[in-house]
């Protein structure tokens, strides 16, 4: 039987990069991945995911936000490959609604380059957009987007390069803690280490069914649309774009990319941030109702007029939502500090992927983090 200094468990947006960190620092490290790497069965697929810093959702993940970007260029420089895109990105709504108050909060308290418009000063520089005139309207630059599947890819590919173990297609199926030892065994074969990372993304309870916390999957849909004036939106000429609108509803969605540069869908992408219906991931409905999309193609209707001539490409994605929308990173229960957990994504990780790589890594080689994760704690939810 095998054994490692650390077994990661899901070589996704978060195990990728802890596979990078602990064989770049000279750890046996084994990923075992279920499916492909990357695949599209999880939460990671679908070509872009918005980074900014600006975070509205919590303050306290500016400082994560900060090593996250730091990592990011990490990566990039250590294999060349380009996976962040500064893009800019344009925030509008009631000027008290939560996107807006606490964007333009969190900025000032830490002196987060952010523009500041009116509706009226907004409309000659962002002329694809229709501006309500109660609208205030934010301009984060240093926001864009990083592509996932590469992002995971660069990582994995180079983690191999630098000693990693790393088996796709095998599903871990228990795992235990013993006498100070990992006990682990997939579909395919047993292997023992010291520490264990779990980053099972929308399948950890199944591996963990007693965690003392409530993980919701639920079901996403993306859309990617042909505008009727294609050039108007490509990378360039175009933003990324978050909206609150009148109803409470957060809506995104990033310009057109090329795919000479891009794999995936092509087309004007946008999203609902919102949890959806509740799923089983390993049983999710991949087809769609008649006009499921029609959410998604309103609000192109109502604020980028002329952006969605026809729909080219749907597809779902999962949420992985804990119960207060806010990640958990920490060790688990009854292991001695053996057994670290980096689950609750809901719906807003992956630009987190790099730091969180990173802190897990640390967590079980070291015991311990430099990053401030205090109120990611799995206790709160005691
Ligand atoms: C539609 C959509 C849009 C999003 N947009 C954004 C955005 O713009 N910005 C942003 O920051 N975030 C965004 N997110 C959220 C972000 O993508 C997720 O938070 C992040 O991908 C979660 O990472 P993860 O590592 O937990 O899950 P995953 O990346 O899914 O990785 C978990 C991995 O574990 C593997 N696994 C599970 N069980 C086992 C097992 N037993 N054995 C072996 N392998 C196993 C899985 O197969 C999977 O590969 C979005 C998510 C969705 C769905």
């Amino acid at each position: 039987m095998k054994h490692y200094d650390v077994i990661v468990t899901g070589v996704g947006t978060m195990g990728a990069p802890a596979c990078w960190y602990l064989a770049k620092n000279k750890y046996r490290v084994l990923g075992l991945e279920q499916f492909d790497i990357p695949h599209d069965q999880g939460s990671h697929a679908g070509q872009s995911r918005i980074i900014r810093k600006a975070y509205y959702e919590h303050p306290n993940y500016v400082a994560l936000l900060e090593r996250a970007y730091q990592n990011w260029r990490e990566i990039e420089k250590a294999t060349g490959a380009q996976l962040y895109y500064k893009t800019g990105l344009l925030y509008f709504g009631g000027e008290s609604s939560v996107l807006i108050n606490g964007t333009r909060e969190t900025a000032k308290q830490f002196n987060i380059p952010l523009d500041i418009l009116t509706a009226d000063e907004a409309a000659p520089r962002f002329p694809a957009a229709k501006f309500h005139s109660h609208h205030q309207v934010l301009y984060e630059p240093d926001a864009g987007f990083i592509t996932p599947e590469k992002a995971i890819a660069v990582y994995t590919v180079d983690a191999i390069s630098k000693g990693a173990d790393i088996h796709a297609r095998e599903k871990l199926m228990t795992w235990k803690y013993t006498g100070g030892i990992i006990e682990v065994e997939t579909d395919k074969a047993k292997y023992t280490a010291d520490k264990i990372v779990i980053c099972a993304g929308a399948w950890t309870k199944k591996i963990m069914p007693g965690l003392q916390a409530d993980l919701t999957i639920t079901r996403q849909l993306i859309a990617w649309v042909k505008p009727k004036h294609w050039e108007k939106f490509t990378i360039g000429n175009f933003s990324c774009w978050f909206l609150n609108d009148d109803d409470g509803n957060l809506f995104y969605g990033f310009p057109v990319l090329p795919p000479k540069d891009f794999s995936g869908p092509v087309g004007l992408k946008l999203a609902h941030h919102k949890p959806g219906e509740p799923t089983d991931p390993d049983n999710v409905t991949r087809s769609f109702k008649p006009g499921e999309e029609k959410i998604l193609i309103d609000v192109f209707n109502k604020y980028f007029p002329g952006a969605a001539e026809n729909v080219l490409t749907l597809k779902t994605c999962l949420y992985n939502n804990s119960a207060d929308a806010d990640f958990i990173i920490d060790f688990i229960p009854g292991t001695d500090s053996h057994a670290v957990v980096a689950t609750g994504f809901s719906g807003h990780g992956f630009k987190f992927g790099s730091a969180v790589g990173e802190i897990v890594a640390d967590l079980a080689t070291k015991g311990k983090t430099d990053m401030p994760i205090g109120f990611l704690r799995l206790d709160r939810f005691k």
